[in-house]
């Protein structure tokens, strides 16, 4: 995708490739806390090189437009889901699925913890610096066994539809495992008695008339996931000793975009 850089009043400018933001670049060894967001912790998992080129280098990847669509699927939900909290009601999607003993979880900082930007769910990883973060997007409360379950929203489109059978074959949604493992350690961490138990609200859009008349109709499935936090610590560890080397770590062999940047250079020459 062809990406050029624009200013707050849509004036090209030209691009550098380095992000302006000095404090968001991470220096080796530096004892000043530093913030990793949960998207930043499964780009390490995916490329330890990119991970680095970006945190400590500071290289700046090309912007994307933002997934509009999707944002407001999320947004319309949590207003449904706000709902309910305030009466302490499950949702209809939760009744559905024999559910009704789970409500959303009730607490003064929800709205906080659902806002990435404002810092969302927040802690420090052992004796470090390094604080881990994330933004949920909703936190339920299991009323039997006490405990939060976390959940997450997914919009898409397949014609193939959704089910718990199927919904985790698909290696495009493994990062959504990673996500919700994430966040389950990071409520951990904040001293909250966390369930195994985690959900995906998927709306799956359908094609179902014969035109679009102005509206889109979706399936809504409730798909399970039993998170796993034993192996973040190790990975978070293995994240910091990267960027406190001074080594670049080796790329993805299966990367596109490596491999375009490679050609591209060669081609140039
Ligand atoms: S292989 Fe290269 S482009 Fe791909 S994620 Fe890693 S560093 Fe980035």
């Amino acid at each position: 995708m062809i990406s050029l850089k624009r200013n707050k009043k849509g004036e090209f400018v030209k691009a550098t490739g380095i992000r302006s933001r000095a404090s968001s670049i991470y220096k080796p060894n530096q004892t000043e806390d530093y913030k990793v967001s949960r998207g930043r912790f499964s780009n390490f998992l995916s490329c330890p090189r990119c991970f680095y080129l970006d945190r400590v280098r500071g290289l700046a990847e090309p912007s994307s437009p933002g997934w509009t669509l999707n944002t407001l699927t999320d947004t319309l939900l949590k207003k449904e889901f706000d709902t309910c909290r305030a009466q302490q009601k499950p949702h209809r999607i939760l009744v559905e699925n024999n559910l009704s003993h789970i409500v959303p979880f009730q607490h003064d900082d929800i709205e906080h913890w659902r806002n990435s930007l404002s810092g969302g769910l927040q802690v420090r990883f052992k004796d470090t610096n390094i604080i881990l973060q994330g933004g949920v997007d909703d936190v339920w409360f299991n009323t039997q066994t006490e405990e939060v379950i976390i959940a997450d929203y997914k919009s898409q489109q397949s014609n193939y539809g959704v089910s718990q059978e199927t919904y985790f074959k698909s290696v495009y949604h493994d990062g959504y495992k990673t996500q919700l493992d994430f966040y389950a350690y990071l409520l951990k961490g904040m001293g909250f008695k966390v369930s195994k138990d985690a959900y995906l609200y998927i709306c799956n859009a359908i094609e179902k008339d014969d035109g679009f008349f102005g509206k889109m109709h979706f399936d809504e499935v409730l798909i399970h996931y039993e998170v796993k936090t034993d192996y973040i610590d190790d990975h978070v560890q293995l994240m910091i000793d990267t960027m406190n080397s001074d080594k670049l770590p080796e790329s993805n062999e299966s990367c596109e975009n490596c491999a375009y940047a490679r050609m591209r250079g060669e081609s140039e020459k």
